[in-house]
């Protein structure tokens, strides 16, 4: 599941929320929880970062945590099958 971090231009609380996949590509329309003003900002995740990363050569990435493998192997399953990256994926951490 998307985890994001939201950060506030008004106060400057950073927070992060949880959203299905649906959620995710919404923008966001929550007001800060601080100070309840709607100067809300997205912040980069790592997991849009990994996303953006599929030509990456993770076979040179090796001894990966437990957690992270099977995170990268969700990732690696909702990804296109034809851009080859998938294959790439399962075949580093399977
Ligand atoms: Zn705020």
């Amino acid at each position: 599941m998307p985890n994001y971090t939201y950060r506030c231009d008004a106060c400057d609380h950073a927070w992060e929320a949880f959203y299905s996949m649906a959620e995710y590509k919404k923008p966001c329309t929550e007001p800060c929880p601080e100070c309840e003003e709607m100067k809300v900002q997205k912040a980069v995740d790592g997991f849009a970062r990994v996303q953006l990363d599929t030509n990456h050569d993770w076979t040179k990435t090796k001894n990966l945590p437990g957690p992270f493998r099977e995170r990268m192997n969700k990732i690696a399953d909702g990804l296109s099958k034809t851009d080859g990256a998938k294959s790439r994926m399962h075949d580093q951490y399977k």
